[in-house]
């Protein structure tokens, strides 16, 4: 089942302990679809400008994923300036160039249109709003935003979020979102908002599903679901973590036939093994040539390491 993907695809220039990179590919879509691309078929809503080449285009293409949505315009593309300095779980923004973004208009292809499954990746939520607004026969929305948008653009984000069946930040963007330090109340305040269950992702500790209490996904129990992440010797550049665990996380689940508690829980595994290949090495470039093997082969090192066998209880 096909995911259709709004979201920004850019140039980050980064800077970790690990070293520097300037302009190279990535961007929310861009991290989002090559981790959903291992999984089920990607279709792609963005814009970019003339930077964009053809070995960038190609680096979808190469993983099958539909960038006829990818729209060119006159200019540059969106650019984003990150560092990671004392913590690699939050990255600190030091450059916005929306560049492109500014004056896009989201058009849906019309080969676009019958896709099942609609994820509104990080980028301007009026956008996220347009798109949402042309599919409204899909089966499933979630979505991701992030403190640049939460601190300036809350009344249109609002909106997003009343759309959304999971909405997937990190706890930073959960205390913002929520005015609550505890993570607990920020979680109740976020889906007070809307959407039907909240995945809070914790970096380098994990994620937690929080569930309303409006029956979803076969989840009539609304307590919390807390899955690890695999504890990595090093870590090289964080930077799409978040996109590729919701990569990993939605592709999953629109790879199965029916959404259930168990298809959730499991997709919360693979969302973390996805992130983990991230972080790897910089931007893009684990991710981009990841086996089938590697990533059943990371999804039971997760189930290993969260086993709890009955003997022990
Ligand atoms: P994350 O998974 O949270 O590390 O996302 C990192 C990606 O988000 C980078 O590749 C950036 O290009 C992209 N990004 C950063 N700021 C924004 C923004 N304000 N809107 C959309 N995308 C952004």
């Amino acid at each position: 089942m096909a995911i259709l993907v709004v979201g920004s695809v850019a140039f980050d220039t980064i800077e970790t302990p690990h070293g520097k990179r300037e302009k190279i590919l990535g961007g929310a879509a861009t991290h989002f679809s090559l981790a959903a691309s291992y999984f089920t078929p990607v279709r792609v809503i963005a814009v970019v400008g003339e930077d964009f080449l053809a070995e960038h285009e190609a680096v979808f293409t190469r993983r099958g994923i539909d960038t006829r949505g990818i729209e060119r315009a006159p200019g540059l593309s969106f650019h984003w300036t990150g560092a990671y300095a004392g913590t690699l779980n939050e990255a600190e923004t030091l450059g916005t160039e929306l560049n492109v973004f500014e004056k896009f208009e989201p058009k849906i292809p019309v080969a676009y249109q019958d896709s099942e499954y609609l994820f509104l990746a990080n980028i301007d939520p009026v956008l996220q709003a347009q798109v949402r607004s042309q599919m409204r026969n899909v089966r499933m929305v979630c979505g991701d935003t992030m403190n640049y948008w939460i601190k300036d653009h809350s009344s249109n984000l609002a909106k997003v979020l009343r759309e959304l069946d999971v909405l997937l930040i990190n706890d930073g963007e959960a205390r913002m979102l929520s005015g609550e330090s505890n993570a607990v109340r920020a979680a109740a305040k976020v889906l007070s908002m809307g959407p039907k269950s909240l995945v809070v992702k914790h970096g380098e500790y994990g994620a937690t599903a929080f569930f309303c209490n409006r029956s979803f996904a076969g989840v009539d129990d609304p307590s919390p679901f807390r899955a690890p992440a695999l504890p990595l010797a090093e870590v090289v550049d964080p930077t799409g973590a978040g996109d590729s665990f919701a990569g990993g996380f939605y592709g999953y689940i629109a790879s199965q036939p029916k959404l259930t508690p168990a298809v959730f829980r499991r997709a919360m595994f693979y969302g973390g093994v996805m992130g983990s290949f991230a972080v790897e090495r910089f931007g893009i470039e684990r991710l981009q040539d990841v086996s089938r093997e590697e990533i059943n082969e990371r999804f039971n090192l997760f189930r290993e390491i969260s086993h709890l066998g009955d003997e022990e209880i």
